[in-house]
This record gives structure tokens, C-alpha cells and sequence, in this order.
């Protein structure tokens, strides 16, 4: 036994394993668990060292802005597993989508983006980055024609999210990914839904891999967080453009996340676990209209996900019979699911999409995307199964 890990022990060692173990090194403390290096500067040992470290000719830390050890870990630890040689680590699931782009294109690129991506993510494509000059095409994520029908000479970016938002479709990673290097622009994919555990889209070809660490890798809705993953190069542009704009992960969030990262695995069966037994049990109860979710054998994608996916994750949506009443209605006869916008938390969730999270959104792109005024969507947690259902149950008898 070492007190510390040696580099090369976990040489193919297990995801749960990396999951665990990756990046930390003992202090001479012997801490067991990672310590938090709540530090905004560090020390030289003399002059010569200060300058050095500043020349960047030699390794070590300067200012968190920069690089912080606790950080470097999480860092360390999501890009083990989403087998991806590097990682940065940045405030939010934003600043990663941000920090992704601005440090990989410039003025005049175009980037093709599917329709069905997280709504800040269309705000921040349409309002601020053109203007500056990028250009972006929304298409219609399982439609592959119109992928490559939407590329341009100048297009340098594909950018999606499998499963989509509320709707649970499902995007061919091949295929996306052919298209990309075929026409010499990045695949960068949102995988905050599966996380790497049911999901790794590296292996079927993508760039870069960004998260929201706020959900899933958290788990427990404490922290905002967000990582981008991708090859050393990629990623050195990502981390130089962070030092200069600043949007960088603290400490005590990566030490949140790095706990979070321990359970991660376990945590991604449970919620699917739970969500697949609430997708069969609602699309056989008369009030439910249909139910969106890809681990339902009638789903469009099923078969699709069950190829690059290894579950079908913890997020699906419904449409009740009726309107945006009955929805309201519905939401409102829940009384423990907590009514927010927010997933991925041991806590199971429910929203009314076309009134929240997508309320941007004119009635025509609404009824294109297939967020109706009854369609609800719930992000299973970890609560026992047959709770979660009874609660439904309240939210049916309000109909
Ligand atoms: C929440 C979310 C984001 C944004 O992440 P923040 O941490 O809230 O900035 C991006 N993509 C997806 C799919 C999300 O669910």
C-alpha cells in the first residue's frame, strides 16, 4: 500500500474505478478524501521560480484562473471518462458551450445546430454570437439530409444534443460525425443528459464533449458547472481562451463535483431504471396521450439509442389528454415532485415545457418541434418507483 496512486495503477482500470480514483495525489497530509484548495493565488519559492512559472517554462500553478489542483482533478477524472485526452473545467454548462466556441471559430464561420438544443444555448447562437459574425442554421436533429443539406463551405461546427430536450429524440452520432469530418467542421455535442456513463460520443467520432456539470455529474442540485472534453490540442485553445475571458470552475464546486462523480454510475441506472418504469406504466393509463421516451420500444429512436447509448436516461415527457389547462391542471395535482426547471437531481422533477424552459418559442416552432400545450415533462430522481407514481397518480386525478 502508497499513500499515494501511483500514476500507472489505473492503466485500464474500470470507469467506475477511474471514476474514483483518477487525479489525486497526497499531500503529505495523507488525506483520504481530495482536499478543496480554496486559493486564489500561489507562492513562489524565489524570484527565478516566479519568472519561470510566468514564462510558463516551468509546470506549476500561478493563480485559479489559471489552473487550481482541485479543479485539475475533476478535470482529470471526466476526461478519463469520457476517454478524451484532456478536460477544462468552467463555471457553468454555458461558459463551457461558450468558451467551446469562441475559442474554436471566428468571425464568418457558420455552424450548423440542431433545433431541439437547450434553449439558452439558441439564445446565445442567435442574439450574441452573430453578433460577431457567426453564422448558425437550426435543423431538425434526426433528419440527416437536412444536416447535410444546411452545410455550407464555411460551416466549421455541428453542434448537438442526444437525447433532445423535452422530446427524447435521437441523433446518429455516426452519421453526424461522418458528415462532419467530411466537411471539415468539429462535432461538438451537449451529452449532459447521458453523461459518460451511458454515453461516451468521442467513441462514435465527435470533437468535443460539453457538459453541464449542474445536473447529472452533481447529482444533488447544489452546484453550477460546466466542462468541456476533446483532444489535448482542442482543448489547449479552450483553456487558453478561459485564462484571458475568465469563466473558470471554483474549487469547492469541482470538490462537489469530484463527490458527485463518485456515484455516477449508479446514480445514471437508477434514474433510468426509474424513468423507463414510469414511460411503460404512463402510456398505459387513458389521461396520457403518449409518452416520449427512447427506451419505449414504439419510439422512433428506440433502436438507435439502444446502438450508441446504455440506457435511456432519466429525463422523458408526456402529453396529457387535453390543453395547456389539463397540463396545468396535472402539474399542480402533484404534491412532493418538485415543480422547477431543473433535472438530473436525486429529486424528481416536473415542468410545463411550452410555458417555461421552450415559453421563447412563437406557436409555429412550438408545434414544428412538437412541444405542445399539453405535453409535461418529468426528470425521474431517485425516489422509490411507486411513490413517483402515486404522486402521478394525484396529477391524473386532477385532470
Ligand atoms: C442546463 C443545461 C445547459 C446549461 O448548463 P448551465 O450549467 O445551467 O449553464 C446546457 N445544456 C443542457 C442540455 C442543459 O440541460
Amino acid at each position: 500500500m502508497s499513500t499515494t496512486t501511483k500514476s500507472n495503477a489505473l492503466d485500464g482500470a474500470h470507469p467506475d474505478t477511474l471514476a474514483i480514483r483518477v487525479g489525486h495525489v497526497r499531500t503529505a497530509e495523507g488525506e483520504h478524501a481530495e482536499p478543496i484548495f480554496l486559493t486564489s493565488s500561489y507562492v513562489f519559492d524565489d524570484a527565478a521560480e516566479a519568472a519561470a512559472r510566468f514564462a510558463g517554462e516551468r509546470a506549476g500553478n500561478v493563480y485559479s484562473r489559471y489552473t487550481n489542483p482541485t479543479v485539475r482533478v475533476f478535470e482529470e477524472r471526466i476526461a478519463a471518462l469520457e476517454g478524451a485526452e484532456d478536460a477544462v473545467a468552467t463555471a457553468s454548462g454555458m461558459a463551457a458551450i461558450m468558451s467551446t466556441c469562441l475559442a474554436l471559430l471566428k468571425g464568418g464561420d457558420h455552424i450548423v445546430c440542431s433545433r431541439s438544443v437547450f434553449g439558452t444555448t439558441t439564445v446565445l447562437f442567435n442574439k450574441y454570437l452573430s453578433k460577431f459574425g457567426l453564422e448558425v442554421t437550426f435543423v431538425a436533429p434526426t433528419d440527416c439530409s437536412a444536416w447535410e443539406n444546411a452545410v455550407r463551405d464555411n460551416t466549421a461546427m455541428l453542434f448537438l444534443e442526444t437525447p433532445s430536450n423535452p422530446l427524447c429524440e435521437i441523433v446518429d452520432l455516426t452519421a453526424i460525425s461522418a458528415l462532419a469530418s467530411n466537411c471539415g467542421a468539429l462535432l461538438v455535442v451537449d451529452n449532459c443528459f447521458c453523461t459518460p456513463v451511458l454515453q461516451r460520443p468521442l467513441d462514435y467520432g465527435a470533437d468535443v464533449v460539453v457538459h453541464s456539470a449542474t445536473k447529472y455529474l452533481d447529482g444533488q442540485g447544489r452546484c453550477v458547472g460546466g466542462v468541456a472534453v476533446g483532444s489535448r490540442e482542442l482543448m489547449e485553445e479552450v483553456e487558453g481562451f478561459l485564462r484571458s475571458a475568465g469563466p473558470t470552475m471554483s474549487a469547492f464546486n469541482a470538490w462537489v463535483f469530484l463527490k458527485g462523480l463518485e456515484t455516477l454510475r449508479l446514480r445514471m441506472e437508477a434514474h433510468s431504471a426509474n424513468a423507463l418504469a414510469l414511460a411503460r406504466w404512463l402510456q398505459e393509463q387513458t389521461q396520457i396521450e403518449r409518452v416520449f421516451y427512447a427506451g419505449l420500444e414504439a419510439h422512433p429512436g428506440h433502436e438507435l439509442a439502444a446502438s450508441q447509448q446504455r440506457a435511456f436516461g432519466g429525463v422523458l415527457s408526456f402529453r396529457v389528454v387535453g390543453d395547456r389547462d389539463s397540463a396545468w391542471r396535472f402539474i399542480d395535482g402533484t404534491e412532493f415532485l418538485s415543480l422547477t426547471a431543473n433535472l438530473g437531481d436525486a429529486k424528481t422533477t416536473i415542468i410545463h415545457p411550452a410555458t417555461t424552459t421552450h415559453g421563447r418559442l412563437t406557436d409555429e416552432e412550438r408545434d414544428e418541434t412538437g412541444i405542445t400545450e399539453n405535453l409535461i415533462r418529468v426528470a425521474a430522481g431517485l425516489e422509490h418507483v411507486e411513490d413517483i407514481k402515486a404522486d402521478l397518480q394525484r396529477g391524473m386525478a386532477a385532470l
